[in-house]
Parts: C-alpha cells; sequence; structure tokens
C-alpha cells in the first residue's frame, strides 16, 4: 500500500522531469545553434572586410608602379640633359598633387642623397643610404617595385609605406632609387571606413609578416615581424582566407579574426573583433531569452512540486481515512448495540453485524430497507418527526419505538440518532443510528410500574395508582365538557366480620368483592382502585349521576347475591356494601378539585350507612358546580 503510494506520483514526476530537461535541452541546443550561426556570420563579414582591405592595399600599390615606372623611363631617357631634375620635379609634383594617398615621389642618387623630390621641403643634408630599401636595391639587381616597411619620413615627419624601384645605370650597376610614399593614415583611415566597433582592429602585413599598417594606429606594431603568431605559423599554411578565434597578445581580449591572403601581392589582411562586441546584440536577446526560460522552468518546477505535494498529501489522507474507516468498522462491528447508517430518505446503507441477534436478520438482507419497515404502527409518527428534525438541521436525537423482529416477536429498541457531518440539508443528509435492544428493560419497567400501581391483596389499583387517573380524569372531563362520576364503596360492618372469621377470611371477602367490582365495571376507561383498608372507589367516565347509581346498584346487588355469611351483618346475616356516589357535570369554564368530588362521595356514603346500610346513596341528585365571575362556587 505504502510503495502504490509512493510509487505512483514518483514516476509521474520522473516524467515531468524528463519533459523539463528535454525542453532545457532543446532550448541550450537552439541556443548553441544561434549562437554558432552568429558567430559563422561574423566570422564571414571579417573575412570579407579583410578581403576588401587587402584588395584596396593590392590595388593602392599597384597604382604606384605606374609612376615609379613613368619616372624610371624619364630619368634613364634625360640622364644627360641638365634640367632633368627640375623637369622630373615638375612631373612628380602634378602626379602627388592629384593622387590623395601619394604623399611624395623622391629620387634618391646612388649615394643616397634626393635627386629631385615632389616635396617642397629643404632637402639639404638629407641622406637616404640608411633606408632598408635603399641598402637593399643597392645589393639586389631586382627592377620590380618593392613595397618596404613603414617608416617615418625623413622629408614630412609622416607616417609613410615606401613602394620602390632601382634605378640602374647603363652599365647595369646601382644608380640609384625612386621612391613612392603613401601616406599610411590614408590607409588606415579607408580601414576606419569599415565598422567593426570600438574594440575592432584591423591589420595590414607582408608575405613575411612586416607589419604595414594598423588601426587603431599602433606605432610599436608597425614595421616589426608577427611572422611568428599563429595567423603565419598556422592558418595561412593551410588557407588563404579564413577565420580563427585568437586572444589579442597587444590587449588581452578574446577575439575572433577575419584573415585574407593576396594571392597576387601575399598581402595579408586581417579584420578583428572583440568576440564579446560582436556578440553583444545577440547575447542581449540571448540573456532575455535565458531569464524568461529560467523563470518559467523556476515557476513550471515549483507547480511540479507543489502538485506532487498535494497528491502525496491527498494519498496519505486517503490511506489515514482507508485507516480510520477499518478502525471504525471494527468498533461498529464489535459492539452489541445495531449501527445503522441511512440517508436523508430514511433507506438504509450500512448495518452492523449485530443486527443478526437483534433483528434475526442478515446485514445483507436489510440494506436498502427503509427504516419504518416492520416498525410498529404507533411509532412510526414518533420516527417521521424525528426525520424531519433531522432534516431541518438538528444534529442529535434520540427515540424509543417498537419494531418486528423476523420471528415475529416485537421489540423495544432505544434509539441515538446522529448527522453526520456534510450534506446540504433536507433529504441531503446522512445519519448514523445506534439501537439498542431495551425490551427486557422494558418489560422489568413495566412490571415495576405494575407492581407500584396495584393493590397486592386485591389486584386493583391502588391508592396512589387511583389518585393519579383522578387527577387526569377531573381535568379531561372538564376540557371535554363530559360528566364524571366516582362511586366509594364501603363492606358493611366490617370490623365484625373480623372479629368472627377472622382476618385471613376477611381478606379473602375482601378479595371476593374486589372480583365482584372488576366483574362490574366493562369500559376500558373505566378504573376501580383499592382505597383503603375495606374500601373500593370506583372513577366511571363520562357516566352522569342516574349512570353511577345504576353501576353502584348493579354492584350492591351482585355483592349480596354472592350470600357470603356474615351472621353479625344483621338482619342480612350475610356480607352487605354500602355505596356512596357523587358526579361532576362540568359547563363551559368549570373545575372542581379531586378533593371535592370525593369528599362528596364520602358524604353520600356516610348517608348510605346512617340509613340502614346495604343501600345506594347519591350526593344530590347530580353534582353539578359552577364558579361565577367572583370565583363563588355554587352546587
Ligand atoms: P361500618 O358498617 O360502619 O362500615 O362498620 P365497619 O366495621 O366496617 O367500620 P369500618 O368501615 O370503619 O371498619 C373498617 C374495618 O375493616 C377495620 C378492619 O377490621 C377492617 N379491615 C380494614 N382493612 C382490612 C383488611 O385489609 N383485611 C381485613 N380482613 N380487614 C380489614
Ligand atoms: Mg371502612
Ligand atoms: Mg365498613
Amino acid at each position: 500500500m505504502t510503495g502504490a503510494i509512493k510509487f505512483l506520483p514518483a514516476k509521474t514526476f520522473v516524467a515531468v522531469a524528463f519533459a523539463v530537461f528535454g525542453f532545457l535541452g532543446l532550448i541550450v541546443w537552439g541556443e548553441y545553434s544561434s549562437w554558432k550561426s552568429q558567430v559563422a556570420h561574423i566570422e564571414s563579414e571579417l573575412i570579407q572586410t579583410a578581403k576588401a582591405l587587402v584588395q584596396h592595399a593590392d590595388d593602392t600599390v599597384d597604382m604606384a608602379k605606374f609612376p615609379l615606372a613613368a619616372l624610371i623611363t624619364q630619368i634613364e631617357q634625360e640622364r644627360d640633359v641638365p634640367d632633368m631634375p627640375a623637369k622630373i620635379t615638375q612631373v612628380m609634383k602634378r602626379q602627388v598633387d592629384t593622387t590623395p594617398w601619394l604623399g611624395a615621389l623622391s629620387v634618391v642618387d646612388a649615394d643616397g642623397r634626393i635627386v629631385a623630390t615632389s616635396s617642397s621641403i629643404n632637402t639639404s643634408g638629407i641622406n637616404f643610404a640608411d633606408r632598408e630599401y635603399f641598402v637593399f636595391h643597392q645589393s639586389s639587381d631586382t627592377l620590380e617595385p618593392v613595397l618596404g616597411r613603414p617608416l617615418k619620413s625623413k622629408l614630412s615627419g609622416q607616417w609613410i609605406l615606401p613602394v620602390t624601384q632601382r634605378i640602374s645605370n647603363p652599365d647595369g650597376s646601382f644608380g640609384g632609387v625612386a621612391l613612392a610614399a603613401f601616406i599610411l593614415t590614408e590607409l588606415t583611415n579607408f580601414f576606419q571606413g569599415f565598422s567593426l566597433g570600438g574594440e575592432g582592429s584591423f591589420l595590414l602585413a607582408r608575405r613575411d609578416g612586416v607589419v604595414l599598417a594598423r588601426a587603431p594606429f599602433l606605432q610599436t606594431l608597425l614595421g616589426s615581424s608577427i611572422s611568428s603568431y599563429d595567423l603565419f605559423t598556422t592558418h595561412l599554411r593551410q588557407r588563404h582566407s579564413g577565420s580563427y578565434h585568437y586572444i589579442s597578445p597587444i590587449d588581452d581580449t578574446l577575439r575572433i579574426g577575419g584573415f585574407y591572403q593576396s594571392e597576387h601581392s601575399g598581402m595579408v589582411g586581417l579584420a578583428a573583433a572583440s568576440q564579446s562586441e560582436a556578440l553583444a546584440t545577440w547575447m542581449k536577446g540571448a540573456r532575455i531569452r535565458w531569464l524568461s526560460c529560467f523563470i518559467l522552468v523556476t515557476i513550471t518546477g515549483f507547480l511540479v512540486w507543489r502538485w506532487r505535494r498535494q497528491i502525496m498529501l491527498r494519498r496519505a489522507s486517503e490511506a489515514l481515512l482507508v485507516a480510520r474507516e477499518a478502525e471504525f468498522r471494527l468498533l461498529a462491528e464489535g459492539s452489541g448495540d445495531l449501527i445503522q447508517r441511512f440517508n436523508g430518505h430514511g433507506i438504509r446503507e450500512y448495518l452492523s453485524p449485530s443486527v443478526r441477534e437483534i433483528f434475526g436478520v442478515d446485514a445483507e438482507a436489510m440494506l436498502g430497507t427503509h427504516i419504518l419497515e416492520n416498525l410498529h404502527e404507533d411509532d412510526h409518527e414518533v420516527v417521521t418527526q424525528v426525520m424531519d428534525r433531522l432534516r431541518e438541521g438538528s444534529t442529535r436525537e434520540n427515540m424509543v419505538v417498537r419494531r418486528k423482529r423476523a420471528d415475529g416477536k416485537q421489540i423495544w429498541l432505544e434509539t441515538t440518532l446522529n448527522r453526520l457531518p456534510g450534506g446540504t440539508g433536507g433529504t441531503d443528509i446522512r445519519i448514523v443510528a445506534v439501537a439498542r435492544d431495551v425490551t427486557r428493560q422494558k418489560s422489568i419497567q413495566e412490571e415495576l410500574d405494575a407492581l407500584a400501581n396495584t393493590d397486592e391483596l386485591t389486584q386493583l389499583a391502588n391508592r396512589r395508582s387511583f389518585n393519579i387517573h383522578f387527577e387526569e380524569m377531573v381535568l379531561q372531563a372538564a376540557q371535554k365538557l363530559t360528566p364524571l362520576s366516582i362511586l366509594m364503596i364501603d363492606a358493611d360492618r366490617f370490623k365484625f366480620f373480623n372479629d368472627t372469621y377472622g382476618h385471613a377470611s376477611g381478606d379473602d371477602c375482601l378479595r371476593a368483592l374486589a372480583d365482584v367490582v372488576r366483574g362490574s365495571i366493562r369500559r376500558s376507561r373505566d378504573l376501580a382502585a383499592r382505597y383503603g383498608g375495606e374500601e373500593i372507589a370506583v372513577l366511571l367516565p363520562d357516566t352522569d349521576g342516574a349512570g353511577a347509581l345504576k353501576a353502584a346498584e348493579n354492584i350492591r346487588q351482585r355483592v349480596a347475591g354472592l350470600r357470603l355469611p356474615h351472621e353479625k351483618n344483621l338482619p342480612w346475616g350475610y356480607v352487605t356494601i354500602s355505596i356512596g356516589t357523587a358526579t361532576f357535570r362540568p359547563a363551559g369554564g368549570d373545575s372542581l378539585t379531586t378533593a371535592e368530588l370525593f369528599e362528596r362521595a364520602d358524604h353520600a356514603l356516610y348517608r348510605a350507612k346512617n340509613s340502614g346500610r346495604n343501600r345506594v346513596a347519591a350526593a344530590g341528585d347530580e353534582v353539578v358546580v359552577t364558579i361565577d365571575r367572583s370565583g363563588i362556587k355554587s352546587v
């Protein structure tokens, strides 16, 4: 049971966890793909930029070749013309004026002195023999233009990129150098036209790794060699264009570099962007996506956790409920009392096994039966009223009712009914009833009641019972306006009877008198009681004075008819009785105390005794009592 309780939610939980992690996996994969394509896009842009850079540099250097070639041709042709320097100066100035990126054109002789220059600066005393390109052309017989290292112009002080060409004497010996000086800033300005962000950089290098230009401008790098860098040692060995990621040795930032090497000149361009800067926009979007995702996953996680906890709690409370129910069932089924549950219509839904003993029927057979079934007809009203009260909101009721067992015997049931919590009232309620068989107690009680109300000698009602009934009957008579008569019977000269025949015979005689009285009153509501020693009182409801006299006379005659010997009761010599009667005949608003009515009957009896015994005397014709408004009673 416990295993199942824990297992089920855990399984679902694992499934949900899988779904969440699967979802997260997809997100991560999607983000990674998006990042990769973004990087690829940046790389491709950088390569394109590097290519544009190199092509521009190529074009620029190529363009320098023409004025240089033209210059050298002119020098060689007009070597002996005296004003040749002045003439070529003119040409060079024109050329420089029309070419913005060209800083200067100069011609240097075999000793490094200026022969002619487009620059208007005073060149006396300036010598170029120490320049690398000069030294190179001095010892090399190549006639091709050569791209030199960037250097600071001795004429203008500007950073320039020299393209130089050897001038040969007619005998082929070294005759000097023609120089085209590119303004380096013109080139770097061109680079800056490509926006690579605040941390982006451009670099142009010669095939051998000598740095020709760099933007942003970095003097220390110009002319130095980067041939030991990965770009040269690894990447350019594999392909002439591509991209790679590296930590810049200059500023230690992580960069993405796109490079391109010209097949034509061997020049290498490198366009680099700071990775964090290039991906900043993407990162901004990604952060929002990640945050949303994190919030979503957190909320989902929380909901799943709460959902699982609720399931666990519910399962636990269900288990507790099952245990409780088993416990209560055990209690109900171990009890000798009958425990039943029925709905608001009175249909039984549960009966404890003790029903077998109490009703003589199995519980199953009684399921679905109505509580009024086999109930004593006189008790239907009680049960209906109790049910009505429960439906109207009462939570607890008690009743004692009679019911027929399966074997036909009647039993008394003392029942406590409890309304169960829940339900909306009316017939939507459920009731638990605990019933106990009180038949035995009931019969004992009835016996005790009978004992308490019966005279032992005569088995007539005793005086206590008489008084109770007398009060009730007077009250009823006054309410219903029906007459009520009382007979007071007294044995004649009974003291003598005892004296003559003994006390035991006196008792027998009293029993015989009681039997006569009992046999003479036929209506169920009539009541005969032993009022005192040998006095019997009879109450006759609904009986007027005449009826009372008739009944009294009947009794008197019957007693006399017994001819029970009583030698001292002369003149008859047998047992006789005297009877006094009184009747209460109420009109509207009348009332009378029992003592008053009794007193009248006693008075009549007294008269019967005094007038000779063995006779009936009535208190007046009929006793009529009325009470007027002033409270004065009249008879
Ligand atoms: P009277 O005709 O005037 O009524 O004369 P009486 O002797 O009957 O007088 P009274 O009614 O006063 O007498 C009551 C007598 O009844 C007293 C007693 O001897 C007798 N008696 C009362 N109770 C019992 C009883 O329980 N058993 C017997 N055997 N005698 C009783
Ligand atoms: Mg008496
Ligand atoms: Mg008497």
